[in-house]
């Protein structure tokens, strides 16, 4: 890794099939979203390499190397796994930074950290999970039952660039401690931490097989995983539209689906907020990592009384942020991930002022000789926005707030949940009572009261709606990784329950 910052050698990464690591003929460039640099080189990866991943998945499952393993021992391994990768915490956060321009500052708090505390949260579940459980006794022979969970064989993890060690984990870390096989996908723009991950994996002594890592093209790589025969289940984070398709390409095998997809989040500031926090909150909310992150909250819905003073803090503050070399401690914003996805936040700018919505600040691309080069887009707001606007009703995946105005708190709460997604949402307030109130009505996966971005292992993370199938972190995501079964045992002798019994 340390490579990557020395000015002579590019790094070529490979991918890593079956406990090897694996060439292919032709390679990808990763480029640095600040700079336009390659960074690295990166084996591009095709159908074939994708069949070698899983069959090999699914020959090490057959075999019982993982899953026959004792839960305690495969929690040992993901346990080393978290440790070696806590050693190289500040070295992968800047690998984290370098691939997709996520700042320094907020890197190895808000992926390192976060990522190792889902694998040892994955691992202390697995190793103390209730894989078998008796039920109640039933029938005229008082028989007993047992409710077993048994892993589901091979899993194919489908990854986006955004946040990927983090989201990569979600799906790995509870599928390897459920005992399954794993094959990962990553996005090409940013593939290089889940292919140090793999490698920490292998250094644990995880079984080859076991975890693979297939890198490609989402159309190729990723759908073949998605229709795959020998793919009992695919979890996938991205666009909703590359959701619809993940899952009808899965229907084919009636697969298990996770799917965490697009957002829309609301931020409702009530009237007795405390303007300063709350504004603090619904810029870092929208803002963190240039608002591509799925749970950024890019509505905010401001009450007519706090309206005007709030978006002149807002903007106050927002020409404080720093934004630059993500690399540096002190930049706040860094770059967006490409040039396409500029194109396309410079597109809904463009949409949003043509339907009447009162560009307020910004709209433009940061000036000066930092910025010759890269994919800058500034934070921008837009004010007078109503909810039926494009900007209010389409995920921008870009630094882009709109402010709506609402009358009374049910009106904030209809606007909130007039969307097609419902992965997360807001509240600010000084009453508890108040802001529980307008949480439990809200139609998202996780609502924050006074916060946002918090996403503790113990707790599950999905969406409502369009945002989502399923849950990934908390309890219930290691039980998604299995299947669930009755075995049902009548005494070993005595009298037959054939109706038909002579
Ligand atoms: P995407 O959804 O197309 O890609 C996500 C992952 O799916 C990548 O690994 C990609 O290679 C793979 N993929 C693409 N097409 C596939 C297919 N047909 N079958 C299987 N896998 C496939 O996202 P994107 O193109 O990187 O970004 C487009 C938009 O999606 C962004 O502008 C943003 O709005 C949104 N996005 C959302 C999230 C999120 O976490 N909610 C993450 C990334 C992107």
């Amino acid at each position: 890794v340390s490579e990557i910052y020395s000015k002579n050698t590019i790094p070529h990464a490979l991918m890593y099939i079956d406990g090897q690591w694996v060439d292919s003929a032709e390679r990808y460039e990763i480029r640095s979203p600040a700079t336009e640099q390659v960074i690295a080189t990166i084996a591009k990866g095709s159908i074939e390499h994708a069949d070698l991943a899983v069959t090999s998945a699914r020959r090490a499952f057959e075999a019982g190397v993982w899953r026959d393993l004792a839960p305690e021992k495969r929690a040992e391994v993901l346990l080393r796994t978290a440790d070696q990768l806590a050693a190289r915490s500040a070295e992968l956060a800047k690998l984290a930074s370098a691939e997709n321009g996520f700042p320094m500052r907020i890197a190895e708090a808000g992926i390192l950290d976060v990522a190792i505390d889902f694998l040892r949260y994955f691992a202390r579940l697995g190793a103390t999970y209730p894989y078998e459980k008796a039920g109640p006794s039933f029938g005229p022979l008082n028989s007993e039952g047992i409710i077993r969970r048994e892993a589901l064989e091979v899993c194919a993890a489908i990854v986006p660039w955004n946040v990927p060690l983090v989201l990569g984990m979600w799906k790995i870390a509870p599928a390897l401690a459920a005992g399954n096989s794993v094959v990962v996908k990553p996005d090409q723009l940013a593939p290089l931490t889940l292919i140090e991950l793999a490698r920490e994996f292998e250094r644990a002594g995880l079984p080859a097989g076991v975890l693979n890592v297939v890198t490609g093209e989402g159309t190729v790589v990723g759908a073949h995983l998605a229709q795959h025969p020998l793919v009992g289940k695919v979890a996938f984070t991205g666009s909703t539209a590359t959701g619809r398709e993940v899952m009808r390409l899965a229907s084919s095998t009636v697969k298990r689906v996770t799917l965490e997809l697009g957002g829309k989040a609301p931020s409702i500031v009530l009237e007795d907020a405390d303007v300063d926090r709350a504004v603090d909150g619904v810029i870092y909310g929208c803002m963190a990592y240039s608002g591509q992150i799925c749970e950024s909250g890019t509505r905010v819905l401001l009450p007519h009384s706090l309206h005007d003073a709030f978006v002149a803090k807002l903007v106050e503050r927002l020409k404080k942020l720093k934004i630059g070399d993500p690399s540096l401690p002190q930049t706040d914003l860094g770059p967006v991930i490409s040039a396409a996805q500029r194109g396309r936040i410079f597109d809904f700018i463009e949409i949003a002022k043509s339907e009447g919505a009162t560009l307020f600040y910004d709209g433009g691309r940061p000036e000066g000789p930092d910025f010759a080069r890269g994919f800058w887009v500034a934070p921008t707001v837009f004010t007078e926005v109503t909810n039926d606007m494009q900007i209010a009703r389409e995920e921008v995946f870009g630094p882009v707030l709109s402010v709506i105005r609402y009358d009374t708190v049910e009106d904030a709460i209809r606007i909130a949940n007039d969307s097609q997604y419902g992965l997360s949402a807001g509240v600010w307030t000084r009453d508890r009572q108040a802001g529980l109130a307008v949480a439990r009505r809200i139609q998202a996966g996780t609502v924050w009261i006074n916060d946002w971005h918090a996403l503790p292992p113990g707790y599950p993370f999905g969406g409502y709606k369009q945002s989502g199938v399923g849950r990934e972190a908390g309890e219930s995501a290691l039980a998604q990784y299995t299947e669930e079964k009755f075995i049902a045992i009548a005494p070993m002798e005595g009298a037959s329950t054939s109706p038909f019994a002579r």
